[in-house]
């Protein structure tokens, strides 16, 4: 189980608490954003791109524990930029822990070794680690070499010491399903206690604008990845809901809840998401009551949302889903003890991606896939995991 009962009984009482008093918005995770720079510059980062003065700064821990205490939300997850490059990142989460929040500190694990002794292994603290891939996939994805050993590296030896470690994975266009596939395993054996996963967001700033996924291939993209679990190797643990795993499958329709992930950063509240700049909030409460909140969704029309299936918006609404009756806890129970999803439509579709071109020089465009049956001599370069593909430059 990825969630442990501790934290799903939090949130379950949290969200009983809510519908009880009638509440129709309420927050879940606060998106905590001490700071925006970082020790990366990954091509499809929507993060990194403000000026100098802005990446310099850093939220104070006064500012986040007021915003957390404002908004309420049980979990707090601490994105960034790199939030282990904040000052008083360790003071903050100290804070976090004393006010009983569920914290997923999101890191690219690089200072990971280097930081680590400033933190206590806790039930409410996780180091969510941004894992893209296999090796290759993951040094492409965030632009240098060596960080996947560094990071594989660094989670063995946060497991090792007690910390709750989780994987956080965006794929795009393009992404090889067999080794994503073999990247879960390998994540498993690292010894990581869930992964959590999500299409990535088209964001306006991000450099490479080529490869974000649209709804219908993300839908294929993640039934091939997903479908056919059974056999003993496929023993996946997921932080987090298994109802928005099967709405990246196609398998149900969801609308975006966009309150249910609310962002402070240093500019304040924004709206309406973690994904959009729509103007900022100086309080939460202004967010929540200010916020046209029917301009945003696929069912407004709202262009910026038409292709977007990212967790901040869809999870709050998978784990709403459950919680909002017998149906919904069934259905979240059923997909937790019974979800292998057998699918010969989505194997099929998985052994055909085998002799497809995937990798960095064919998503750059750089590279061609010989036609099956050429028997030209051997391509110049390969791409990808060794030997998987044959690409001609
Ligand atoms: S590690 Fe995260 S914050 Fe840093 S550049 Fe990459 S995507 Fe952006
Ligand atoms: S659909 Fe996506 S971009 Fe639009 S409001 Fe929801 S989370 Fe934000």
């Amino acid at each position: 189980m990825g969630v442990p009962l501790s934290q799903m009984w939090t949130v379950a009482t949290y969200v009983m608490g809510q519908r009880l008093r009638g509440r129709k918005r309420y927050p879940l995770v606060l998106m905590l954003e001490p700071l925006f720079r970082c020790n990366l510059a990954c091509a499809g980062c929507g993060k990194i791109q403000y000026p100098a003065h802005i990446l310099k700064q850093n939220l104070s821990v006064e500012d986040c524990l007021k915003a957390v205490d404002e908004c309420g939300a049980p979990m707090v997850s601490i994105p960034g930029g790199e939030p282990l490059m904040h000052p008083q990142i360790a003071e903050l989460v100290r804070e976090l822990v004393k006010r009983r929040k569920y914290i997923y500190l999101c890191t690219n694990a690089i200072l990971l070794k280097e930081k680590i002794d400033l933190f206590t292994p806790s039930k409410y603290l996780t180091f969510s680690v941004h894992m893209d891939g296999q090796e290759d996939h993951h040094d492409f994805a965030v632009c240098r070499e060596g960080v996947y050993k560094d990071a594989a590296e660094a989670m063995r030896m946060a497991v090792q010491r007690g910390f709750r470690v989780t994987t956080n994975t965006t794929l795009f266009e393009g992404a090889d399903p067999n080794s994503v596939r073999a990247f879960f395993d390998e994540m498993m054996e690292l010894g990581v206690e869930g992964m959590m996963v999500s299409p990535g967001y088209a964001y306006e700033k991000a450099p490479d604008q080529k490869n974000f996924l649209k709804r219908q291939s993300t839908h294929h993209l993640f039934n091939m990845i997903l479908s056919n679990r059974d056999g003993g190797k496929r023993k996946w643990r997921f932080n987090q809901s298994p109802l928005f795993l099967e709405f990246l499958m196609g398998r149900r329709d969801y609308e975006c809840t966009p309150w249910g992930n609310p962002t402070y950063n240093l500019f304040g509240w924004q709206k309406p998401c973690y994904l959009l700049q729509d103007g900022y909030a100086d309080t939460f409460a202004e967010l929540m009551q200010e916020t046209q909140w029917d301009h945003y969704g696929r069912a407004s029309g709202n262009d910026k949302c038409q292709n977007c299936m990212v967790h901040c918006g869809y999870e709050p609404t998978a784990v709403n889903h459950t919680f909002s009756g017998m149906g919904g806890l069934f259905a979240t129970v059923r997909s937790m003890l019974f979800g292998t999803y057998r699918d010969e439509a989505a194997l099929k579709s998985l052994e055909q991606e085998k002799g497809r071109p995937h990798g960095p020089l064919v998503q750059l465009g750089l590279a061609e896939v010989k036609p099956a049956g050429d028997d030209s001599p051997d391509p110049t370069v390969r791409v990808g995991r060794k030997g998987t593909e044959r690409v001609v430059a």
